[in-house]
């Protein structure tokens, strides 16, 4: 019955306790004693070795309150603001949202990203202070911060330990009072959202859908986009948290529905199912993809096969819509694809998850942002593509893309912070003081933010201060091109768009890196880094020097010469001709250059 269910996310910034309180929800329901240790919630070895949720998980549970069974529908998601997409389409599968504050530590930049997603969704929002078990924290000034910048009243806030359980069974009983049951009618067609899938080699391709309106049984068919696609439904499941098989899922259910198809290469996610009989059809979408901030390009290493590489990628992306993906050659790497993420994390966490899921050992770029550039013909390009930048003369302007960033931090950081942004370029906006804390806003290029923003933030900070950031627009500043030569051999993946102010520190952490990581040759290499139609750094690596007299016992000088001159005849040949082996993560390494 429809008024009994409540589907519902758990929402707050990284380290709040969001998959806690899931685990300790999930106990309650399910009477079933879970170690502490164990993470139920977190299904990826990812996710557990790094203590971090990358995706959203729901969990259907029941729950027995006066005497009525209530089907409560959880889905625990992600903090950190790479994996925000994943928080926006799971708020899209529900009715309310458990908004999650840590007591020692405020409300931070992604609790308030996510109050808004879900405010503007119109969802009912219930604000809950968490680890009230630890002794000195100071819950009167955390609801001052709740009843401020929130806007709620204090009756309105609940308070609980995620980890002893104390206050759960009164906030469950607050989600059965005050989010609402879904709205839509089981007598009307067919609506279905997809809000995430995954591919299975043996099953196919599952998919995770709210019922809007109708119901869904196995063996159904189904269509996507228009037509375009029709499937047959092989078995529906549910998580509780095991899977657990059913025939039926009914108006306003969540639920996990498996297809026979194996096409992966189409992003199914945000796009309304209906049934195969609904002859008025149009393509409808929720919501698309979220725009990538930084791109890189990806290629195979030890001579994967690319059509393996590419199908990887596609399953992958099933899971993950944020990535963007498109194929390009380059003549150094041969072919791979160009890439677009949320951030330098999202992109750590793809790599990983490529190795582990698919065994692809993969070789990542350095990542840029979009650059808007107008050439002399007066056209725009979008360029985040160091191979793609157009010769200098043909450029007439270069325009970076700039973010508005959302600081908060307790009054005592706030030299300190403001002074790292002005050394990352930014301009201030606003300056908003609380009662304990300050609300700053900057404008910062978004080259500055993708290159540790985040960690020195929270080195500056002891950790208090948190932001979040949305692109806000291009802008005109000193952004010149830097080149690398490899032995006079321009290498185009390492070209990048850098601002004046960057470029000494730049380009000396760059060579040394490069020099770090290329490995002696049986020829000098040389090492340059051109700015402006200027050399403004050169190294040498000296060769390795192979002893082609060892085997000359005594005898005369002049054979002794003659080797020797041989030797350097050849070296001079192989300078010229030989490729320079660029080490396997050269690229990786230089991600993390500007630290
Ligand atoms: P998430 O990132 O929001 O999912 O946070 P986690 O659930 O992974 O919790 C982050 C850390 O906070 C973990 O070390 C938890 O053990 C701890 N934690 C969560 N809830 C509580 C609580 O109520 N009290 C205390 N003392 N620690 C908690
Ligand atoms: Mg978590």
């Amino acid at each position: 019955m429809q008024k009994y269910i409540r589907n519902f996310s758990i929402i707050a910034h990284i380290d709040h306790g969001k998959s806690t309180l899931s685990k300790k929800i999930i106990q309650i329901c399910t009477k079933k004693k879970i170690n502490n240790k164990e993470s139920i919630i977190d299904s990826m070895d990812l996710e557990k070795e790094k203590g971090i949720t990358i995706k959203s998980h729901s969990v259907n549970l029941k729950f027995k309150y006066k005497k009525k069974i209530y089907h409560l529908n959880l889905i625990d998601t992600p903090g950190h603001t790479d994996f925000s997409f994943e928080v926006f389409r799971s708020l899209h599968a529900c009715e309310g949202a458990l908004l999650l504050i840590d007591a020692t530590k405020g409300i931070q930049a992604q609790t308030l990203a996510n109050f808004y997603v879900a405010k503007k969704l119109n969802l009912e929002i219930i604000p809950i202070i968490n680890k009230i078990d630890i002794s000195y924290v100071n819950t009167k000034s955390i609801e001052t911060q709740i009843i401020d910048i929130l806007k709620y009243k204090k009756k309105q806030i609940f308070y609980c330990s995620a980890k002893t359980g104390k206050g759960i069974k009164k906030i469950i009983k607050n989600i059965i009072h005050k989010i609402k049951p879904p709205v839509g009618y089981i007598n009307k067609p067919l609506q279905a959202i997809i809000i995430d899938s995954y591919f299975n080699n043996y099953i196919g391709t599952v998919f995770f859908i709210k019922i809007i309106n109708g119901f869904l049984k196995k063996n159904n068919k189904i269509k996507i986009s228009n037509n375009k696609h029709i499937f047959n439904i092989e078995y529906i499941f549910l998580k509780k948290p095991k899977k657990i098989i059913t025939d039926i899922l009914l108006c306003g259910e969540i639920g996990w529905i498996v297809c026979k198809t194996k096409k992966t290469n189409y992003r199914f996610i945000g796009e309304i199912i209906t049934s195969n009989k609904n002859k008025e059809f149009k393509k409808q979408i929720k919501f698309k993809q979220q725009t990538p901030q930084i791109y890189v390009s990806i290629y195979p290493l030890n001579n994967t096969n690319f059509y393996y590489f590419k199908k990887s990628l596609e399953k992958l992306i099933l899971n993950d819509p944020s990535i963007q993906i498109k194929p390009e050659q380059s003549t150094l790497l041969g072919y791979g694809f160009r890439c677009g993420f949320l951030g330098l994390l999202h992109i750590e966490i793809t790599k990983e998850r490529l190795l582990r899921e698919y065994n692809l050992d993969i070789l990542i770029t350095p990542p840029n942002v979009v650059y808007k550039i107008k050439n002399k013909k007066n056209k725009i390009l979008y360029i985040s593509n160091p191979e793609k930048i157009p010769n200098k003369h043909e450029i007439k302007k270069i325009k970076e893309p700039i973010a508005i960033c959302n600081i908060i931090c307790p009054h005592q950081y706030i030299g300190k912070i403001i002074s790292m942004c002005n050394q990352k370029r930014g301009i201030q906006k606003d300056l908003i003081f609380f009662k304990n804390y300050v609300l700053l806003k900057y404008e910062i290029p978004i080259s500055e933010i993708i290159t540790n923003f985040s960690d020195t933030l929270k080195c500056i900070s002891n950790g208090y201060a948190s932001f979040n950031y949305v692109f806000l627009k291009f802008k005109t500043t000193n952004i010149f091109i830097l080149e690398v030569l490899i032995n006079y051999k321009k290498i185009k993946q390492l070209t990048t768009l850098i601002h004046q102010n960057n470029i000494k520190k730049y380009s000396e952490n760059l060579i040394k890196t490069l020099k770090n990581n290329i490995n002696k040759h049986q020829f000098n290499i040389v090492i340059q880094i051109v700015c402006n139609n200027k050399i403004i750094k050169s190294i040498n690596i000296k060769s390795f020097r192979k002893n082609v007299i060892s085997k000359c016992y005594g005898g005369d000088v002049s054979r002794k010469k003659k080797l020797l001159y041989k030797q350097k005849k050849g070296k001079q040949k192989m300078k010229k001709f030989g490729n320079v082996s660029l080490n396997k993560d050269i690229f990786f390494k230089i991600i993390k250059l500007n630290k």
